[in-house]
């Protein structure tokens, strides 16, 4: 099976009234991790993957490794999507490269952490639109800026600086013609989110839901959405690591935003803290022990139970068999007659 292109997930997810992970890769054991939880929960995917894990795996690695997934796990709706795409030249290597989907931020100028104007997003953000859509590629915009720093992308901060301005939102949906919107609400990249467990203060679920009733259709996603568990930092302390206390963005949160227009849910961090501590308690409780795959194995097992638990809480799992995919080219062709009509 082919990858799928992101807008029919989200599509889907919406009549469905659900939300979908997006789980950042690097490498094998990882997108193994995801297909695995993908086939236990019977759930649509978006794996996706940054600027830095394309350096990191020289990108064609990764898009073979995801062919891979697509030839293993036919039965699994799966997108690749491009996170964070600093300029259209990047957006546009990724199409080319077989990407369904690209993320064009806009909010930040091409060097990744100097906020733009908002002419300059918009004029970006609408030339990744007429090239993807051309071929049937989705394309996620960004307006408002995140707080922290993800793979040297973002402008730092507690991500409070730049919310989401709703009417700004509007606007920028009905200029550019993007499939889903990244707004800031208050989460940050990163594993230190929050210092204390986030209220009103911090998180700003109001902003949320005032775009989502300006914008019912759009599909919007939480960026910096890993839920940072204790448990999860306990592991990683217990077994010689020193993470300060942090706290990430509560799953009640993400489920309050589902319930509001959110279709994608970014998830990283709690990913890495999984694989971290499972690698550390075999190094601590083992140290005779020198086969990657001794370490590897427990890695990979712990960032699936991660991944399954969250497909479960966004409510994806058992959606994987509704529909069949349309191919990309017909999803040109749909964008082509919007278009014109
Ligand atoms: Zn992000």
């Amino acid at each position: 099976m082919a990858l799928v292109s992101m807008r029919q997930l989200l599509d889907e997810a919406a009549k469905g009234g659900y939300g979908i992970g997006a789980f950042n890769v690097n490498n094998m054991e990882q997108i193994q991790s995801i297909m695995e939880a993908a086939r236990e929960t019977k759930s649509p995917v978006i794996v996706q993957a940054s600027r830095g894990a394309r350096a990191y795996s020289q990108d064609r690695f990764l898009y073979h490794l995801m062919m891979a997934a697509t030839e293993l796990y036919p039965e699994i709706p799966t997108v690749l999507h491009l996170d964070h795409g600093n300029s259209p030249e990047t957006c546009k290597s990724a199409i080319e490269m077989g990407f369904t989907s690209v993320m064009m931020d806009g909010s930040l100028m091409p060097d990744g952490k100097t906020p733009s104007s908002f002419e300059y997003n918009v004029q970006v953000t609408k030339e990744v639109v007429e090239m993807a859509h051309a071929k049937g590629v989705t394309v996620e915009a960004e307006i408002g800026c995140l707080g922290g720093i993800e793979d040297g992308h973002g402008m730092g901060g507690d991500g409070l600086d730049h919310l989401t301005d709703p009417d700004q939102a509007e606007e920028f949906v009905k200029l550019t013609g993007c499939d889903a919107l990244a707004i800031a609400i208050g989460t940050s990249h990163g594993a230190y989110k929050f210092s204390r467990k986030p209220d009103g203060d911090v998180l700003k679920m109001d902003v949320l839901l005032e775009i989502h009733r300006r914008l019912p259709e759009t599909h919007l996603v939480m960026h910096g959405s890993s839920s940072v568990p204790k448990e999860l930092q306990d592991i990683i302390n217990k077994y010689g690591g020193s993470l300060k206390p942090t706290f990430g963005v509560p799953v009640e949160e993400i489920q309050l935003g589902i319930r509001n227009g959110v279709r994608k849910v970014n998830v990283d961090t709690d990913n890495r803290l999984a694989i971290t501590g499972a690698i550390r308690k075999v190094f601590m409780e083992s140290p005779e022990k020198f086969d990657p795959r001794d370490y590897l194995k427990p890695a990979r097992e712990a960032m699936k139970k991660v991944v399954a638990e969250r497909m479960v809480q966004f409510g994806q799992a058992g959606h994987a068999g509704d529909y069949k995919p349309i191919p990309l080219e017909k999803m040109a062709e749909r964008y082509r007659s919007i278009a014109v009509a």
